[in-house]
């Protein structure tokens, strides 16, 4: 199938590694060009160099924390210095588990949270919406969790955060649909990014299983797959869903979770 990608402008934030990165390589194969942003500069720009080189794409790397307004600023306007023909795709991407318990985490820890996993992709929605209106449409998609509709008891803050993700992603649909912009979440399972790797290995160091056999364990009692997810795996919905192949997907959350969601939607 020709995704009809060819040319296409995509800024992702958490670029530089797992999904993000995954997403970002997918996208390039398809001859797009990208902005990715990521809070350590040096990993974000030998990602994105690295990428330019493989696809022949132009790919930039941009030191940006999105949960500071004043970064999705100087990224936004980053972005549209080096695509001044405007943008097609979004992916608010960036984000993190948390582990707390609602009765000790402090107002601060909110707000972090609230900033990194909706106000991020409310700021970059509303700076780069105006650069894909110029291209006549686009796609938006927001990377939330399984953990919006079922949640893991260790991180009500997280679980909490990715339901509001969910949410903002329908409204911003139903107020973008004229502009021929396609707004869409995706919930992902489990997947196997570095992330998983350490905290196993940290949860492991003085236990007798190996931080691959912890893994194991956590998929086989979660998702009836059995396995984690690749990075690729996800990425290749995202890759689907960004494409104007996708012209009818509007305002919908895509599980790909290997059957881990225990209810129908
Ligand atoms: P990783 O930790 O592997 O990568 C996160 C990326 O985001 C990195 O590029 C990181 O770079 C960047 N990042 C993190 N915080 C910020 C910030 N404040 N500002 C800018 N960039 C930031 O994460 P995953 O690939 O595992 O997860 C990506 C998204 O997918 C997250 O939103 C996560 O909640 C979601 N998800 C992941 C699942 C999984 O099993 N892995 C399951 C369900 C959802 P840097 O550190 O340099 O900033």
């Amino acid at each position: 199938m020709d995704l009809e990608l060819q040319g296409k402008v995509a800024v992702i934030t958490g670029g530089s590694v797992g999904i993000g990165l995954a997403v970002a390589e997918g996208l390039a194969r398809e001859g797009v060009h990208l902005a990715l942003c990521a809070r350590n500069e040096e990993r974000v720009q030998a990602r994105a160099g690295e990428i330019a080189q493989k696809y022949g794409v132009k790919a930039i790397g941009v030191q940006a924390n999105v949960a500071q307004p004043g970064d999705v600023d100087r990224f936004v306007a980053t972005v549209e210095a080096e695509f001044d023909a405007g943008v097609d795709i979004l992916i608010n991407n960036a984000g993190t588990g948390s582990e707390e318990t609602i009765m000790d985490a402090s107002d601060e820890r909110w707000q972090y949270y609230w900033d990194l996993h909706v106000m991020a992709a409310v700021r970059l929605s509303r700076g780069l919406v105006p650069l894909m209106r110029k291209r006549g449409g686009g796609a938006i998609i927001n990377n939330a969790s399984i953990c919006a509709s079922q949640p893991l008891y260790y991180e009500p803050i997280y679980n909490t955060t990715k339901a509001a993700l969910v949410m903002f992603s329908k409204c911003l649909a139903n107020e973008l649909v004229g502009d021929n912009i396609r707004v869409n979440t995706i919930n992902p399972g489990l997947v196997l990014t570095p992330d998983w790797m350490k905290t196993a290995t940290l949860l492991t160091e003085n236990e007798p299983t190996t931080p691959e056999e912890y893994l194991d364990k956590i998929a086989k009692d979660n998702a009836p797959i059995g396995r984690f997810a690749t990075p690729e795996e996800v990425a290749d919905f995202f890759v689907f869903l960004c494409s104007p192949r996708a012209s009818y997907c509007i305002g919908s959350t895509y599980y790909v979770d290997g059957g881990w969601l225990k209810v129908i939607t």
